[in-house]
């Protein structure tokens, strides 16, 4: 074939993203969407595309090259995952940090018996970051490694602050602190709580003569949640909350802060700002995706991680255009 025949398993964000970054890579193609849902009810932004029940999934077998894996990982993928590497080359976006390697174990033993891939764990965190942790260590053998999260926004809290009496709409934000990057770039290679490198903002739309100073106190007094952190609110009108809270952005970095030879400071640092988290992720399942399609075409099988995988692979261009233009 021509192209990389690609399928989509679930459709929530992260489905919706992986159909929307296809449309942006002309070596791969759609073939449809599986879902548990009624078919009916689950709406590809491409009216064209079809959904299938997944029920039906493993008659698809000859006809699909990579089956991107778009569940959560809490109870959708450690099911899906090992089911469907008995038929398919598998990409997932698996984030369970504790459980990675039940995970590889349970995706590692159909994969080699079918023959496919189940490249596991592939996104940002983990996935670039892992990577990018990883290189850190490797490069300067003596340092500190770190990883800030953020801007971006936590359902979790934002939920905590819907709570509160006299509060209309809400939203928090998790951002990585100002001061603890700076002193972590100044090479100080300090230790760092959770609280200290982290800093909590809320924009909060209030009920009608709800009193500013009461929701904000309850709000960043509340334990748990936001009583141990730095947090600001800010209060804001129903457009603003419309226009400027209603993505889901994130992002963060990884530095790498290290010392050489006769005490030289060296400091590596990956950054991303992300407008959307489910789209930036997507985007790194499909390009993960050719590189799956390519191990499996190679003759591997079993499961992988981004560790597993060389960078060319990712690419569409070819290793000689690779290195004549990116080397
Ligand atoms: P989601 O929108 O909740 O979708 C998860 C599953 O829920 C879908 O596959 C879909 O399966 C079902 N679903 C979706 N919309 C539904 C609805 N309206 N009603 C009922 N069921 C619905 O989750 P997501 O935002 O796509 O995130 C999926 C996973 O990505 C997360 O669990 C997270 O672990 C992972 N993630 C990883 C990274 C990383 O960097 N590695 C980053 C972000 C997210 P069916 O179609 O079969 O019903």
């Amino acid at each position: 074939a021509d192209h990389i025949r690609v399928a989509i398993a679930g459709y929530g964000n992260l489905g919706r993203g992986v159909e929307a970054a296809l449309a942006q890579n002309p070596d791969m193609r759609l073939v449809g969407v599986f879902s548990r849902r009624d078919s009916a009810s689950v709406t590809p932004l491409d009216s064209q595309v079809p959904v299938y029940p997944m029920s039906e999934i493993e008659t698809f077998a000859d006809d699909i090259d990579v089956m991107v894996l778009c569940g959560g990982s809490k109870t959708d993928l450690p099911e899906q995952g090992p089911y469907l590497a008995q038929f398919f080359t598998t990409v997932d976006s698996f984030d369970t940090h504790a459980t990675v390697n039940d995970y590889h174990a349970a995706l590692d033993t159909p994969a080699r018996k079918a023959g496919t891939v189940a490249l596991m764990s592939v996104g940002w965190d983990p996935g670039l970051f892992s990577l990018n942790r990883a290189f850190g260590e490797a490069v300067l053998a003596e340092g500190e490694t770190y990883s800030f999260w953020g801007k971006g926004l936590s359902q979790g809290h934002s939920q905590a602050v819907r709570s509160v009496d006299g509060v209309k709409k809400g939203v928090q934000y998790t951002l990585p602190s100002e001061d603890a990057i700076a002193r972590v770039r100044r090479g100080e290679q300090p230790e760092l709580s959770t609280r200290e490198k982290h800093v909590r903002e809320c924009y909060v739309v209030l009920e009608d003569g709800a009193d500013a100073d009461t929701v904000r106190d309850t709000i960043v007094n509340m334990p748990h949640y936001f009583a141990d952190y730095d947090t600001e609110v800010h209060f804001i009108d129903d457009e603003t909350f419309a226009r400027d809270h209603s993505a889901m952005p994130h992002g963060g970095f990884v530095i790498r802060s290290g010392v050489t030879g006769d005490g030289n400071k060296q400091s590596i640092e990956y950054s991303l700002a992300l407008g959307s988290n489910p789209e930036f992720t997507a985007s790194a399942l499909v390009a993960y995706a050719r590189a799956a399609y390519r191990l499996a075409q190679r003759g591997e099988s079993g499961a992988r991680t981004v560790f597993d995988v060389a960078p060319g692979l990712l690419s569409p261009k070819d290793p000689a255009q690779l290195r004549k233009e990116l080397l």
